[in-house]
């Protein structure tokens, strides 16, 4: 029997609109959509009445979770994996499940889409040919090593890469901070993008240096759902 096709769909972003005719189509033709939050996968699917039953797949999702969708495959059904927002895979659940799927010889088939890296790049205005991507800097253990080593790439003028991190409304001000603190005397020769709210009614793009963003969230405090772009000038 011929096995299923796993198909990572890629969904919008904020503005429900931003999907396209092949995702549609995909999710109205898979016998099982795996989103990550089914309450939330709601809205989409009524909005374009998909009616294919869905169940949740997240970072948590155990082995046997796994295995039924795998089996499910394996039957000759044809899977759709979808996330909260985006591109499953890019900082969402997606890996552990695609890794099993190419173990258990299952097509792979990514529908391009949304995700909010490349709308803020594209954007952002600062350099696009070369971009590292870092998904959320780590927390506590291992940011300052991180942030100390781009300080040190700047200093060192290997540094021509825009980067670019995901980041939440609570912790943007502080990230901000440990920028300043850990990138020392170079702070002052970053340009810095923030994108919030990408496709939704808040959108917008704050441009400035380190400083100029700190005092501008001690005026108004942030909301809403962030991604920094970060580029050095020597
Ligand atoms: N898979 C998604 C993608 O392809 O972009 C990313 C999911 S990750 C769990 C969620 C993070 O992505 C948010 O905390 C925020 O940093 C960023 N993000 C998602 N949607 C966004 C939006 N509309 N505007 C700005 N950032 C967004």
């Amino acid at each position: 029997m011929e096995k299923g096709i796993l198909y990572i769909v890629s969904t919008p972003i904020g503005n429900l609109e931003d999907i396209t005719l092949r995702a549609i189509r995909i999710l109205k033709e898979v016998t099982l959509i795996a989103a990550e939050d089914t309450r939330h996968a709601t809205i989409l699917l009524h909005k374009y009445e998909i009616r294919t039953p869905c169940v949740s797949y997240h970072s948590y999702s155990n082995d046997s979770k796994i295995q039924s969708i795998i089996e499910k495959l394996n039957d000759g059904h044809s899977v759709a994996l979808i996330s909260d927002a985006g591109t499953p895979g890019i900082s969402d659940p997606a890996y552990t499940l695609i890794q099993a799927a190419i173990a258990a010889e299952i097509t792979i088939t990514p529908i391009p889409g949304p995700s909010a890296l490349l709308a803020a790049l594209v954007a952002s205005g600062l350099p696009m040919h070369h971009f590292r991507y870092y998904g959320f800097l780590p927390l506590k253990k291992g940011r300052q090593t991180l942030l100390t080593s781009w300080k040190a790439q700047a200093e060192s003028g290997d540094l021509d890469e825009t980067i670019i991190f995901y980041e939440s409304p609570h912790r943007i001000a502080r990230t901000l901070e440990d920028l300043q603190k850990h990138l020392g005397d170079t702070s002052m020769n970053w340009n810095i993008v923030l994108g919030r709210e990408l496709t939704k009614i808040h959108e917008e793009f704050m441009r400035g240096s380190l400083t100029d963003l700190i005092q501008a969230f001690k005026i108004k405090p942030p909301k809403g759902e962030f991604v920094v772009l970060m580029s050095y000038k020597s």
